[in-house]
């Protein structure tokens, strides 16, 4: 398995990144790709190692069999290799561009991971280049329908996997495009809106049904056996302080979705941060993709606030491997501040304290605040740091809070205390015909775990349908 001396003949190598300044002039993919040699010698990274945690709950969600199609790859076995990654993977593409990749962080290489997102995008990319990737059909159907409300990365992982099982799936989206936050919501130079519409494409001719602007509601899924609800927890987390209601203050989603809209529309985008002074709420990867999204709209400035202080260097000893590193972290957004700005954007250990609006109620500055720990364990603002910030477009991007409350009216079903619709006994079954999976289900999360609970989700269903004989 493997070549057991690669990892010490070969170093790590990732898909290289675009210049900073050639790529901020284009919404166009992030990365190029290594040379096919490169690529083989990075899969003959990965060694014969016994144990590997890479495809372990630590490593996947789903399970992929990494040293198995990692090993053909190396042997120039493409075909082979990728037949193996399709065993487990749904969508590849989708994941070999934006998952973080916790399998190469739980890799026995530790900090110097074999580089499995780099190769399965490789791998997926060789399938649809070679027409290798062509519809499958059921070979026979079971004449039960299922319909799946919402058509983000949980409900396409459904509606392939109940689609190849024999039944008749209907995807209802209330978007004009399908693809939920593959499509709306993760920028185009991380996921190229192209490659959503090349695998719904590829779902149709397997037989499966998109209704688009459409909303999904008891009534629309009466006729079906089952229903699968795959809304996503898109709720936001509002900024609660005084001038929030100026013009000018968006969700960062709100904001990225216009931006993506323009970028297919090649319009101008409905909320731009041309010319403006930016500030992103939320020092996660939403507010990194804020940042990356107004470098490109040519915003003036960017800065990018953080509540908690920045994170270690390196592991903690909390923090072992294999776990998640719970590190410092610079990604392509504020890579790309430091090379236009000069410095990070992100100002950590500081909130919002208020917003000021001009005479036409928008938004031209705010005052922000440092934090402190407090004696009952939060933080409290520090008196006299109040800084006040020129701001003429301002994004919150501090999480979510859960699932919508029009999806959950419209079926009749109560979110639990933490806006997820998430059964006590773990499974997906809501009640009766009704099932939920993805961020519905777990709360915000990542696209290969949104995948993995479709799947399992589909899985559940097929065998409710069976038993139950609907
Ligand atoms: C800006 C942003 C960037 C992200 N980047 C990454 C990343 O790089 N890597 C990563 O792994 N994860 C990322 N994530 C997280 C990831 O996108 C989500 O965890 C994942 O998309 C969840 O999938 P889902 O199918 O459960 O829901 P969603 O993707 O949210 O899709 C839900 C869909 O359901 C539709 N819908 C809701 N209610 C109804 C209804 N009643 N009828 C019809 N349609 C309905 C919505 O319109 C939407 O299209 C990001 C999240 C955000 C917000």
């Amino acid at each position: 398995m493997g070549k057991t001396t690669g990892f010490l003949e070969t170093a790590r190598r990732e898909n290289p990144y675009r210049e900073a300044d050639e790529r901020l002039k284009d919404f166009e993919e992030l990365h190029a790709a290594l040379p096919v040699a490169d690529r083989r010698g990075q899969a003959s990274r990965c060694m014969d190692c016994g144990v590997p945690f890479c495809q372990s709950d630590y490593g996947c969600p789903l399970h992929n069999l990494i040293p198995e199609w990692n090993d053909l790859l190396w042997r120039g076995l493409d075909r082979a290799a990728l037949e193996r990654l399709l065993q487990t993977a749904p969508f590849p593409e989708f994941t070999g561009r934006v998952c973080p990749a916790l399998c190469e962080k739980a890799c026995n290489l530790a900090n110097d991971g074999v580089t499995n997102r780099d190769n399965e995008l490789y791998l997926i990319e060789q399938g649809f280049g070679q027409g290798w990737m062509v519809p499958q059909p059921p070979s026979e159907r079971t004449g039960w329908r299922v319909a799946v409300a919402g058509s983000g990365p949980a409900g396409l992982a459904a509606a392939q996997r109940l689609n190849r099982l024999g039944h008749q799936v209907t995807v209802f989206e209330r978007a004009d495009r399908p693809g939920g936050l593959l499509m709306y919501g993760i920028p185009n130079m991380k996921l190229p809106k192209a490659v959503v519409d090349r695998r719904i494409r590829l779902l149709e001719a397997e037989g499966v049904a998109f209704t688009l602007n459409t909303e999904a509601t008891a009534a629309a899924v009466a006729g079906f056996d089952a229903a699968l609800l795959c809304g996503g927890a898109r709720k936001p987390r509002a900024l609660d302080v005084r001038g929030a209601e100026a013009g000018g203050v968006h969700f960062a989603v709100d904001y990225l979705t216009a931006a993506t809209r323009s970028a297919l529309s090649g319009e101008a985008p409905a909320i731009s941060a041309r010319d403006r002074d930016v500030i992103v709420v939320g020092g996660g990867d939403t507010g990194n993709d804020c940042v990356g999204t107004a470098l490109r709209q040519g915003c003036r400035s960017v800065v990018q606030l953080e509540m908690l202080p920045a994170p270690p260097e390196g592991r903690t000893p909390r923090n072992p491997w294999p776990e998640w590193p719970r590190v410092l972290r610079t990604d392509y957004g504020q890579l790309e501040a430091i090379a236009r700005q000069g410095h990070d954007p992100r100002v950590y250990e500081t909130t919002v304290k208020s917003i000021a609006a001009g005479p036409d109620g928008r938004i031209v500055s705010l005052e922000t605040v440092r934090l402190a720990a407090s004696a009952s364990g939060g933080f409290a603002p520090v008196p006299g740091s109040e800084v006040t910030r020129p701001c003429g477009l301002l994004l919150i991007a501090a999480g979510f809070v859960g699932c919508d409350e029009r999806t959950l009216a419209a079926f009749g079903v109560a979110a639990d205390a933490r806006g997820r619709l998430c059964p006590a006994d773990g499974s997906h079954h809501l009640t009766g015909r009704l099932f939920a999976a993805g961020d519905m289900r777990t709360g915000q999360s990542l696209v290969v775990r949104a995948l993995a609970d479709g799947r399992a989700a589909a899985d559940e269903i097929d065998e409710w349908l069976r038993r139950s004989g609907a």
